[in-house]
């Protein structure tokens, strides 16, 4: 079997039109699978794989092409800085058309098939008609924090086609979130903003997005900025005044906001829609559904954003870190997903809105046990007359606007 080598059309299209006769780049190889992507400057999604020198080579007539091997023989032999090229790309226009080869000098053997990948891609050609792919492409999604359920979800809605995101989150990836989030220990360390921007472009390399590794509650001229430039608002941050923030400048902007959350150990949780007119968070708080008990799942940030009271010991605070499974999470994001598809397919003729009908509550919760606060729902296979929440389903509640609320009253 011979090798693959993946090549951006961009990066092509540039190095056709420069004047340089060669250039160096990178290839990035799968030990032992012989698959190659080969760069000539660094890309907008970072590469994984093994590095190695590769060479770009423009040549003009055809004996060039058919034998390069000799050519870059000859030209080690001027100068020894191309013996590092382990892997060499060479090209050629013949009438308009661009002739391409690559080559192992030291595996003269191995035959190796090039492939583009596209400038303008029909990714998500397959999704049409169930979802307008075409306005979702044109939407812009705001999500502040991106710990184990804000990094799914813009993930998500990256595969469903949605075009511009903008990224809120000052955190960085440490050892204690790798068995939630998308990322993994290769990216420990880095800016959760910059590896979702990296896992977006990994499924849509055309979407834009923009990042803000900055502190809501320190940086309000900001986020007050993009809340109300954006067309929806995914508030997935772990802590009450960020909330309440968000709440307000959702509700001053006129814009539509999710907010997704686990509750203690993961054991359920819920989802808020605030829109125009309707309840907002500050509501909720103030209505029978909502519970009291967040999830912490990480000691420092709780103690900082005053989940945990700071008179709390250090035994009882690193008692109440009680991190839920990732599984239990996932029904809570896919269920924002969903809400945020609906909302930014508003206005399109698609298949989809037929969901208009039955997802029309401000407030959705779901248990995926029954334990502590969802003891006394009903389990999963008896619960007659479904006059009870059951578990694993999701339920939808209708709130009035409270009144005495002081963030909504005013609009
Ligand atoms: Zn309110």
């Amino acid at each position: 079997m011979g090798s693959l080598l993946y090549l951006h059309q961009y990066q092509i299209q540039n190095f056709i039109n420069a004047p340089e006769q060669f250039k160096p780049g990178v290839a990035y190889e799968w030990k032992g699978e012989d698959v190659y992507h080969a760069y000539l400057e660094y890309p907008r999604i970072a590469p994984s794989g093994y590095a190695v020198a590769c060479l770009f080579l423009k040549v003009q007539n055809k004996t060039d092409f058919d034998n390069a091997e000799t050519l870059v023989e000859e030209m080690k032999k001027s100068n020894s800085e191309f013996d590092r090229f382990n892997v060499i790309i060479v090209f050629r226009l013949e009438n308009g058309q661009l002739l391409k080869r690559a080559f192992l000098p030291n595996k003269p053997d191995i035959q190796i098939r090039i492939e583009y990948i596209p400038d303008k891609s029909n990714l998500y050609t397959r999704s049409k008609g169930l979802i307008e792919v075409g306005a979702l492409e044109k939407r812009n999604v705001l999500i502040v924090g991106l710990g184990s359920g804000g990094a799914s979800i813009a993930v998500e809605l990256a595969k469903a086609g949605v075009g511009n995101f903008v990224l809120v989150d000052f955190d960085r990836l440490e050892l204690h979130n790798i068995s939630r989030h998308i990322a993994g220990v290769n990216e420990l360390g880095r800016l959760k903003t910059n590896i979702v921007r990296d896992a977006i472009l990994g499924k849509n390399p055309y979407a834009n997005v923009n990042t803000y590794p900055i502190d809501i509650m320190e940086d309000t001229t900001t986020i007050e900025g993009l809340v109300s430039e954006t067309d929806l608002v995914v508030a997935a941050t772990d802590s009450l005044p960020s909330r309440y923030l968000l709440n307000a400048l959702i509700i001053k902007y006129n814009k539509v906001g999710l907010f997704g959350r686990a509750v203690t150990r993961a054991e359920g949780g819920d989802v808020l829609r605030v829109r125009p007119g309707g309840p907002c968070y500050a509501c909720l708080k103030g209505s029978q559904w909502y519970t009291h008990e967040e999830e912490i799942t990480d000691l420092r940030r709780a103690r900082e954003t005053g989940v945990i009271p700071a008179y709390t010991s250090e035994d009882d605070a690193n008692a109440m870190v009680q991190v839920g499974l990732s599984t239990d999470i996932a029904p809570i994001n896919t269920m924002v997903v969903k809400l945020a598809i609906q909302e930014l397919s508003k206005g399109t003729d698609c298949l989809i809105t037929t969901l208009d009908q039955e997802l029309n509550y401000d407030f959705y919760m779901w248990a995926n046990r029954r334990e502590l606060h969802f003891a006394n729902w009903a389990p999963f296979n008896n619960n007659p007359g479904r006059k009870k929440p059951t578990i694993l389903q999701w339920y939808g509640v209708k709130f009035p606007k409270s009144c005495d609320c002081n963030e909504c009253k005013h609009y």
